[in-house]
């Protein structure tokens, strides 16, 4: 280290030894030369430079006639080299570990699994009309495959009822009557089928009957019989009125996606029927179609019918929000505006209802005869249930006594 005395205090308010008042006004600077302090990866470092042993302040000459702050030096950062310690599968995860050259701090990466590459689904196993068939696919990198079963196919009848794949016969049960079935330009167009002479308990139906479709049921045409089932393998159009009005025993009402329209009273006081599931086409439901289905616990809607929700186990008409029917496990949806005419009418299930605040109709007899609801609630305020219309005998001899209020 060499110590020069030169050059003289330019800025007195630079110099240390001036500032701290030792009166000296013509301070000469000493200055030695501090090498360069090499940046590290982390950490910045100093070029060399002049600095006054007295004051400390710096110059980028030796004579001190230039201050200056030392010139800094970045951090270098970390050179790192990378290594794949363990490389990453479909399902596991690899890890890959850097290292830095110059100094050899060290960081560790995971490296999520893939994930299969699966191809498409093959068919490994064709499935048959009544069994389901198998489906398989393979990841393209590893190899692991999975499979799932698909569909029967289901039988597909030829006018004479004989499936043309698997050659099975369906018969209908003896003794059912056809009537012909004219379309709107007159011309015949298939059979409506009605209880005729059988005596079966389970009715079938047939897709065909002597080479022309069954289309609907005739109307009137299974009331007051006692069959509990009634299974249609025919593409069904239409359920004429009162077609199963009065079947006590019936224990299901099932409209496949086939059926457009059911008339008037067609289910009217099937009071063994547990449940109702609606197709996806259904559009007309005639007047009292489901009225007075004691035991009703089930609504289901097809997802694809544009006129009818089935939603909290309810059949609502979509446009106007109108909750054309319950059962004993509805929830009424909160976008109810109004409880149809006999809605529930006779439910013997039902225990316990919630009316949204939104509804501003309850019709006739909606809630009559439900000898179960206990509990009755109204999520508006007293005030406005006051302005609820409320149809004749609404809730005549229902359970509940007084309505509760929330909200
Ligand atoms: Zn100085
Ligand atoms: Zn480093
Ligand atoms: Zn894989
Ligand atoms: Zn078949």
């Amino acid at each position: 280290m060499s110590v020069q005395r030169v050059g003289y205090c330019l800025l007195a308010a630079v110099c240390l030894l001036c500032l701290s008042g030792c009166g000296e006004k013509e301070h000469r600077h000493e200055t030695v030369y501090l090498a360069e302090h090499s940046p590290t990866c982390t950490e910045d470092g100093l070029a060399g430079h002049w600095m006054c042993v007295t004051c400390g302040a710096t110059f980028s000459d030796e004579a001190g006639k230039y201050p200056a702050p030392p010139e800094v030096l970045p951090a270098l950062g970390h050179n790192l080299a990378s290594e794949e310690v363990t490389s990453a599968t479909c399902e596991e995860a690899g890890l890959t570990r850097h290292t830095c050259l110059r100094c050899g701090y060290e960081e560790e990466e995971i490296i999520p699994a893939t994930g299969h590459l699966f191809g498409s689904w093959e068919c490994v196993l064709s499935p048959k009309c009544e069994t389901a068939g198998e489906e398989s696919r393979s990841c393209a990198w590893c190899g692991t495959s999975e499979t799932r079963p698909s569909d029967p196919l289901g039988h597909e009848y030829s006018e004479d009822n004989v499936c043309i794949r698997c050659g099975k016969q369906l018969l209908a049960s003896p003794g059912l009557a056809y009537a012909p079935v004219t379309g709107a330009d007159g011309n015949f167009k298939g059979y409506s089928v009605s209880l005729g002479t059988a005596t079966a308990s389970e009715i079938v139906v047939a897709p065909y009957y002597e080479g022309m479709p069954v289309l609907s049921v005739e109307a009137a045409g299974f009331q007051n019989s006692s069959i509990t089932r009634f299974v249609s393998y025919a593409e069904l159009e239409t359920i004429g009125e009162d077609a199963f009005r009065g079947c006590t025993a019936l224990l299901s009402i099932d409209l496949p996606d086939s059926v457009v329209s059911v008339g008037d009273g067609a289910f009217y006081g099937c009071s063994a029927a547990e449940t109702l599931s609606v197709g996806s086409s259904l559009g007309e439901v005639g007047r009292a179609a489901f009225f007075n289905l004691q035991s009703l616990e089930v609504i289901e809607v097809s997802k694809d019918n544009a006129v009818y929700a089935g939603d909290g186990s309810c059949l609502i008409e979509r446009e106007t929000g109108k909750l054309l029917l319950g059962c004993a496990s509805s929830v009424i949806p909160d976008y109810i505006t109004e409880i149809a005419d006999f809605a529930f009418f006779n439910n013997e299930g039902i225990s316990e209802a919630v009316l949204p605040a939104g509804v501003s109709r309850i019709g006739l007899g909606a809630f009559y005869g439900c000898t179960s609801l206990t509990e009755f609630t109204y999520l508006g305020s007293e005030e406005a249930w006051e302005g609820v219309e409320k149809g004749k005998e609404w809730k005549e001899f229902a359970a509940f006594q007084d309505v509760r209020f929330g909200g």
